[in-house]
């Protein structure tokens, strides 16, 4: 027997097939049309490799030999058994079962049409013999093709299997062709021709069948796959949307089950992004949107997907990631680049972000990733944010912990569990009590009473803190009204949120509150954060204007903390600036806070405003406050926040050593603090 052209149809089945697995492999985690495209490539290889032998030794006997034209038939089964032998492993992997073990079947058939044509000496040599050979064949052949197909597990393992089927494959072939054109010179043609003929016939049609379902598929793919594609360019940075992400997330989940390994989804969303865009304006907001995506484009790798997803949220994914720690890395990278001043036009805005990272899979289908990061990113912005949380299933319990809540307090207003707190404000020269703040109590029937930093937040983002809002206006006025009724006319001052001030009838509500009272609105201080009180939107503007046009008082909370500019602060009818506790907290210590309060209080005094500090803790910062030129301070030093019925005793009794403060108490409160603001910086 000539060894070489064995051997050589061998080499080049091998070659084929190999080629064919490669490609097949290749084609997982690209675009659908192009997968479809590369798997109908390797189907075409596999076939012309499991056709080649037969090709090769036209040996008289063999049905390439009887008919040279009929060789080609041969082609068709090898193209039957190479589709069905990836059909096979397509809906294994998609868990198909009853589809899965049809294919299967369908591929052993192919393989017996193959083998007949091949080799149908095998078929006629003496009967155990053939039966033996065509068997061991058939089911080489069957095991062989659905192998070469295989995308699953372990790359390396998966590699030298492909590989390994592909040499068995052509070994097989190779020597059953071979063995054939010996062993069946001179015999008849056989009757197998025909039905072969026949399942050649059918597999052509099969194939037709499959490319034009595909070409259906792929122009119905094309059509809706055009206006999304416009859709998946965000028009400001120039960045991807969130609809290409998911799309770009779900390939690369497929990618990372092909080849074991593990991607990560990062949830980026600016910190004080906000009061930049209500200050400055959304054009200056715009412009550092843009720098902002430039940055994150520069910094994410070539094989990185980023995208912009919300007003300041961004999302990026990251593949072929070894460990948290590379991870962890590239969010601090992320964090400091994006915490760089941004440039726009004149003023330089500071801003930062917080980060949120799922890792997948990591126990998480890929539909999941996104959320879950969005809770790790609210999770680093609760821990004060500028840096970045890992996913940690305990963070779906805090946001369990939080729909609780809500639910809760929808409940609290009803159940009588909220109550008003009250903290003094103090002349910071004669120690006589201004006014009292109401801070808000929930006094929550399992957890205890709960601060207004815990549920304030929630309120606002569920919109509660309307509801809420107005009960603490309603409270306010009812306990000034009792404070009136026994013979004390004491300030009241309410903390109203930016949701509150862009309420349209909040002004009317507080006027109608302050009238079935009967308190004069000069007793009434409204406290509003700088930040909101910078909010550039008219209905809060209104607000503020006719709050001013009630007689009300208005107080700029938190300041410091914001961006207020000098000419806006002027326009404002407000009486009182209120210095950020931070600013107190480091006044012994720091050179800086102590010229921020200087400044404050100059500016503050130059515009008639008087200036409250917050958080007065220790008698020497009271000192140097007093020194500095504030008007009124507040802090545990002279109280902490108390019930209603606390303050009066407070007042009277233990802190009756002040003479002052009942007087205070008692007396009548200043008309008018804009004129003693006047007073004491002439003073
Ligand atoms: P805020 O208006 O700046 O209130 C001052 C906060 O500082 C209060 O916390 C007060 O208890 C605390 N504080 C006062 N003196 C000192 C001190 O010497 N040292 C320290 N460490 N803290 C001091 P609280 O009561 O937990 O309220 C927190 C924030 O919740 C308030 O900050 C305010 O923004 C908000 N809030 C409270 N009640 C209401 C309300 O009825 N409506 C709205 N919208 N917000 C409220
Ligand atoms: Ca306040
Ligand atoms: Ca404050």
């Amino acid at each position: 027997m000539d060894l070489l052209p064995i051997a050589t149809s061998f080499v080049f089945a091998a070659a084929l097939l190999g080629l064919a697995a490669e490609i097949s492999a290749a084609a997982a985690g690209r675009s659908p049309r192009l997968a479809r495209v590369l798997l109908g490539l390797a189907v075409w290889l596999a076939a012309c490799g499991l056709w080649w032998p037969v090709h090769v030794m036209p040996a008289a006997g063999t049905a390439a030999a009887l008919d040279g034209a009929r060789a080609i038939l041969a082609w068709l089964p090898a193209l039957l058994l190479a589709a069905l032998g990836a059909a096979t492993t397509r809906l294994a992997e998609g868990g198909r079962g009853v589809g899965a073990a049809a294919a299967a079947l369908a591929t052993l058939v192919a393989a017996y049409a193959l083998a007949m044509f091949t080799a149908p000496g095998v078929f006629r040599l003496s009967q155990l013999q053939g039966l033996v050979g065509a068997g061991v064949t058939m089911i080489a052949l069957t095991v062989a093709v659905a192998v070469l197909h295989l995308r699953h597990a372990d790359v390396r393992v998966v590699r030298a299997a492909r590989l390994s089927a592909a040499l068995v494959a052509a070994a097989v072939l190779s020597l059953a062709a071979a063995a054939s054109a010996g062993a069946a010179a001179g015999l008849r043609m056989p009757v197998w021709t025909e039905m072969g003929a026949v399942l050649a016939l059918v597999g052509i049609a099969g194939v037709l069948l499959f490319v034009l379902q595909d070409t259906a598929t792929v122009a119905e793919v094309d059509a809706i796959a055009r206006p999304v594609r416009a859709a998946a360019v965000d028009g400001l940075t120039g960045l991807p949307t969130r609809l290409y992400f998911e799309a770009r997330l779900a390939a690369a989940a497929k990618k990372c089950e092909a080849k074991r390994s593990r991607m990560a989804v990062l949830f980026v969303d600016l910190d004080g992004f906000k009061p930049v865009n209500d200050t400055y304006g959304h054009s200056c907001g715009d412009r550092v949107l843009e720098q902002v995506g430039a940055r994150l484009k520069a910094i994410s790798r070539g094989a990185d997907v980023a995208a912009r997803v919300g007003g300041d949220e961004f999302l990026l994914l990251m593949t072929g990631i070894t460990g948290q720690d590379a991870v962890a890395q590239v969010a601090t990278r992320m964090i400091e680049a994006l915490s760089h001043p941004y440039k726009v036009e004149d003023r330089e805005v500071d801003i930062s972000c917080s980060i949120g990272i799922a890792l997948y899979p990591d126990g998480c289908s890929q539909r999941k990733l996104i959320a879950r990061a969005d809770v790790a990113m609210y999770a680093a912005k609760r821990a004060g944010g500028s840096r970045h949380c890992f996913y940690a299933p305990a963070m779906d319990n805090d946001a369990q912990q939080n729909f609780d809540m809500v639910r809760d307090l929808r409940q609290a207003m009803a159940n009588n569990e909220l109550e008003l707190f009250y903290q003094p404000k103090i002349d910071a020269k004669s120690g006589k009590v201004t006014a009292a703040e109401a801070l808000l109590r929930w006094q929550h029937p399992t957890r205890g009473m709960v601060m207004p930093a815990e549920f304030i937040p929630l309120a606002e983002r569920s919109g509660l803190i309307g509801p809420l809002g107005n009960w603490v206006i309603e409270a306010a006025c009812k306990q000034g009204r009792a404070w009136r009724d026994k013979g004390l006319r004491m300030r009241v001052a309410i903390n109203l949120s930016a949701y509150q001030m862009r309420q349209d009838d909040i002004a009317e509500r507080i006027a109608e509150a302050l009238r079935r009272h009967r308190i004069h609105p000069s007793l009434l201080t409204c406290e509003i954060t700088e930040s909101a009180a910078m909010e550039d939107t008219r209905a809060t503007q209104a607000t503020m204007r006719r709050l001013g046009e009630l007689g009300a008082h208005l107080s700029i909370d938190d300041f410091g903390t914001g961006y207020s500019s000098l000419s806006y602060l002027r326009q404002l009818p407000a009486e009182e600036l209120k210095i950020d506790r931070s600013f107190v907290m480091d006044i012994e210590h720091s050179a800086d806070a102590r010229a921020v309060v200087d400044a404050v209080v100059k500016l503050a005094h130059a515009l008639g405003l008087k200036v409250v500090a917050e958080g007065v803790e220790n008698t020497r910062q009271q000192q140097i406050l007093v020194d500095l030129g504030c008007d009124e301070l507040q802090g545990f030093l002279f109280a902490k926040p108390m019930t209603a019925r606390a303050l009066l005793i407070w007042a009277l009794g233990d802190k009756g050593s002040s003479e002052e403060f009942r007087h205070s108490l008692f007396g009548e409160t200043r008309q008018g603090s804009r004129q003693s603001a006047r007073s004491v910086a002439g003073a």
